[in-house]
């Protein structure tokens, strides 16, 4: 008997079903390996996946249509996507546009007739220092030129994947990582487990560390609420949903140091008597997962994973990879929760906070792969090592992504408390005229302000930098945030969803010189407005490019020639 399609479909599900379960938080798996194995999810394995799970076809529609890497319909076998952050555009990313267009026959958007190639642009892909980069399916592509994507489409037509391994096809990153390059391994662990936890905590408390997301909490606090709050079991999760336009140093950690995110994550565990930890991966960095699982299986036949860890009688505590499926806003820890617990990734309203209230309403840990690896130092030294580096409210040394208008772009290593212009002279970066701080939600800092420091005290930041040379136009410096921002609302507050759509469009007015100063005036109080009534920090900081053009570049942004009729 002949199988048609929609039985091999059911065939595939169930076979999934049994080995990831029919909770609703195997669902975003499901949904992803079906993709895997079929190239897209069609909408009657979302039927069917709703029908075993008990849910409605439209909650799965609606989980499948928030992430951008859930294919609702067929795309071509290689799926190209060029990362379009500011790093790229500044690099030749246009160029790069152009001759792929000219090759494959296709926009942005579109498949190639035979089905071979889909070409899409994509945000930030963690590789902002080898601008402009992409993506061929998983494997990554950098330092790219026309001549050089001309070769990667003719290497795709003679099927060169199904023969190269998906390894990605990146240089090596200029990476000044002294204390992580110094950190004995399993160091902090080991001394983690010979003390009580409460005394775990309180070193913590005691170093002063803030969490690197760029929220900046104290992780002692965090451990401590959630250590205290009652729950059956306890989570710790590490957030690797690195989506920030210009950051690229959680993916050089987990690249070079992974052990020591994994030794973070259990002593985390240890602290606040988790068993359960998930590394919550985001979907660009896929390339990074069968060494993140060989580490893994190597901690675990150490006995660093599993029952009585290191002899402890009673510690137990395991690790799985969840793969995220693109959204910036799953960055947000709540959104991140959301979505592992197979939903939209929309921000919850706090509070309760995770460590009172997480993942299945447990009380959950979550913090980034920087604070992780980070501990295991701090563990391992001591608190007073590290408050001793940094300033009063900014304990410690941090990492930084730099990329833009400089000589060495890469991740530093760098005491908090440093000035912009340290920081510029460290990366060699001549006669910048602004630095992006933080990220596109971060602080645009104009030249003359380069003596501010990057320290909670004034710039306090997530880790990435991006350096604007003097001849960069501000203006698409903006538009190019603002696309991200409208792009990436997850659309539950009208402020956020409409009101980015109509600061870009008040952007590309200023860019035909069709803005005057009322209507900036009108856009700055609109931005205002955006801040306040957001719910998370994707909508309270998306409109601080817009207020920062204002205050800095104002006569530059109104000096623009009309272009077109008024
Ligand atoms: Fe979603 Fe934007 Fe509201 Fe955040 S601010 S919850 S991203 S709509």
């Amino acid at each position: 008997m002949l199988l048609t399609q929609q039985d091999r479909e059911k065939a595939l599900i169930l076979k999934l079903a049994r080995r990831l379960g029919r909770n609703r938080t195997a669902l975003i798996p499901i949904l992803q390996a079906v993709q895997e194995e079929l190239g897209f999810v069609s909408e009657f394995a979302m039927q069917y996946t709703a029908d075993l799970m008990g849910i409605s076809a439209s909650e799965v529609l609606g989980v499948a249509t928030f992430f951008h890497f859930i294919n609702k319909k067929p795309k071509g076998k290689f799926i190209i996507r060029l990362s379009r952050d500011m790093s790229s555009m500044m690099k030749g990313a246009k160029a790069v546009a152009h001759q792929l267009e000219n090759d494959l026959g296709i926009r942005f958007g579109h498949t190639t007739p035979d089905g071979m190639f889909t070409l899409e642009w994509t945000s930030c892909i963690g590789m902002n220092y080898q601008a402009p980069a992409m993506m061929v399916n998983n494997e990554v592509f950098s330092n790219l030129t026309p001549p050089k994507v001309h070769r990667i489409i003719e290497d795709c037509r003679q099927e060169f994947n199904t023969r190269r391994p998906t390894v990605g096809n990146v240089g090596e990153t200029y990476a000044n990582t002294l204390n992580y390059t110094n950190h004995e391994v399993n160091s902090g662990l080991t001394r983690a487990v010979t003390m009580s936890p409460a005394e775990v905590i309180a070193e913590l408390t005691l170093s002063g560390l803030r969490g690197r997301g760029g929220a900046g909490f104290p992780t002692g606090i965090k451990w401590k609420l959630a250590a205290a709050a009652k729950g059956e079991t306890k989570y710790v999760i590490c957030n690797a949903d690195e989506g920030e336009p210009g950051t690229f140093k959680d993916r050089i950690i987990l690249g070079k140091y992974a052990n020591m995110v994994f030794e973070g994550m259990t002593v985390a565990a240890y602290a606040i008597g988790a068993r359960a930890g998930v590394v919550y991966l985001r979907w660009e960095y896929t390339h990074l997962r069968p060494h993140l699982e060989a580490v893994l299986e190597s901690r675990r036949k150490a006995n660093l994973l599993g029952d009585d860890i290191l002899g402890k009688e009673g510690f137990s505590f395991d690790i799985h990879i969840h793969m995220g499926a693109g959204a910036y806003v799953c960055g947000e820890e709540t959104a991140l929760i959301e979505s592992l617990e197979g939903r939209r990734g929309e921000p919850r309203n706090r509070p309760p906070y995770p460590a009172e209230r997480g993942f299945l309403n447990q009380p959950t840990v979550v913090n980034n792969v920087e604070t992780l690896a980070t501990l295991s130092c701090i563990l391992s030294r001591g608190a007073k090592w590290f408050a001793s580096m940094g300033t009063e409210r900014s304990k410690g040394f941090k990492l930084f992504s730099v990329s833009g208008d400089c000589s060495r772009p890469g991740v530093y290593e760098l005491p908090w408390g440093i000035t912009v212009d340290q920081l510029l002279e460290t990366v060699d970066a001549k006669g910048a005229k602004a630095v992006q701080i933080g990220g596109y939600t971060g602080h645009l800092v104009p030249a003359r302000q380069f003596d501010r420091r990057l320290a909670y005290e004034d710039l306090g930041i997530g880790g990435s930098i991006i350096v604007y040379g003097p001849d960069r136009d501000m203006l698409e410096v903006a538009e190019n945030y603002l696309e991200f921002f409208v792009e990436e609302s997850c659309g539950q507050c009208t402020t956020c969803r409409v009101g980015n759509q109509k600061l870009l469009e008040g952007i590309r007015l200023l860019q035909r010189g069709k803005c005057s100063n009322r209507y900036l005036d009108d856009l700055i109080s609109l931005s205002e407005t955006v801040k306040l009534a957001s719910k998370c920090g994707l909508g309270q900081a998306s409109p601080n490019v817009m207020i920062a053009l204002n205050a800095h570049f104002k006569d530059e942004i109104l000096a623009r020639p009309v272009q077109g009729a008024l």
